[in-house]
């Protein structure tokens, strides 16, 4: 397997956080022991490499944690690691250490400074995508996107139950500023009425005449779901502008907020955190650089750094024009 002579090599988390990040820590850890490499652990994302905030990290250290939310490795994010003379500090700081490679656990932004970074320095690294919002281009699946929409659904399916015994209109406002993946899956998984996203046009007659007709069937209680960056606005933005025209349910508004990214990640994510933990190692080790590995088709890619960052992951359209046949 190994085309390459890597000694010890280091992971990180940095940027927002989710569910499923210590399970790929873990894959990290213990397919890099398995390999024979020694692993350190950053603190904080990139800024800990600023700092030189590591610690290592053995088998034992990653026992117990594969169910749990958060990450033992904190994460944030650095407005320093932007800047080159801070870079420069992060790379001595990681040959001081003698560490040969990176993996790293990020989005978008993460794989931006990365690139630069590896460039700049000829560090290699490789990239596993996280984010609940599931926009990353190059995997099917982004870590924690599944713990977070099944933590949705159950909000949803709660407040489907309250709703209903009252006669109530709820606007739901999930996470996802640009993109309405959560909004999409939690929609049809919790059966909404209406599901707005960013990448379409809200048009607030449209919702309406949906709410009229649910209405007119005698509908118990009625669930729209806004992505918080919908063109229209947030829930409540969007739910003053229904009410203006359509008065007929008793209206609430409902921001989940960031419980979204909290708790323990379902098996899905902690399968997928597993299986790219691994592949992220297996790459390194086969002298892969600048790339994230992701899932398509359940078949583990490589897709280069540049091409992540460059090009827009397609919303799900199909999903839409299905959430719509099912809302009658
Ligand atoms: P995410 O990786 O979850 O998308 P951010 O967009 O906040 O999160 O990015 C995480 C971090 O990546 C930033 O705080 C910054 O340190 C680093 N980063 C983002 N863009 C760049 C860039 N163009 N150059 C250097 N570092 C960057």
């Amino acid at each position: 397997m190994s085309k390459t002579i890597y000694k010890k090599i280091a992971v990180l988390t940095t940027g927002g956080d989710c569910p499923g990040l210590n399970a790929a820590i873990r894959a990290v850890v213990r397919s890099g022991i398995y390999y024979n490499l020694e692993i350190a652990g950053v603190m904080r994302g990139y800024e800990g490499l600023i700092d030189g905030n590591f610690i290592e990290l053995s088998s034992h250290s990653v026992s117990n944690i594969l169910q749990r939310g958060g990450t033992i490795l904190k994460t944030a994010r650095s407005e320093r690691f932007k800047r080159e003379e801070f870079r420069k500090k992060a790379y001595e700081n990681l040959k001081e250490k003698s560490i040969d490679a990176l993996v790293v656990l990020g989005g978008d932004g993460s794989f931006r400074g990365i690139e630069k970074f590896s460039s700049e320095y000829k560090i290699p690294a490789i990239g596993i995508p996280k984010t609940i919002d599931n926009d990353i281009y190059g995997t099917d699946y982004a870590i924690g996107f599944d713990s977070a929409l099944n933590t949705v659904v159950q909000a949803v399916d709660k407040i489907r139950d309250t709703a209903d015994s009252h006669n109530r209109l709820f606007f739901i406002e999930v996470m996802g500023r640009d993109a309405g993946m959560i909004a999409i899956y939690s929609g049809i998984g919790g059966g909404a009425e209406a599901i707005l996203i960013p990448e379409t046009q809200t048009k607030v007659e449209k919702i309406i005449s949906i709410l009229e007709r649910g209405w007119e069937r005698k509908k118990t209680s009625m669930i729209v779901i806004v992505a918080e960056g919908d063109d229209a606005g947030g829930a409540y933005d969007i739910a003053e502008k229904v009410k203006a025209t359509f008065s007929e349910y008793d209206t609430r508004v409902s921001v989940l907020g960031h419980l979204q990214r909290g708790g323990s990640p379902t098996c899905a994510d902690r399968v997928l955190a597993s299986t790219l933990g691994v592949a992220a190692v297996e790459a390194l080790l086969a002298g892969h650089t600048n790339e994230m590995v992701g899932v398509i088709g359940n078949k583990v890619v490589h897709t280069p750094f540049s091409e992540v960052v460059s090009r827009k992951k397609d919303y799900p359209s199909e999903l839409m024009r299905i959430a719509e046949i099912l809302s009658l």
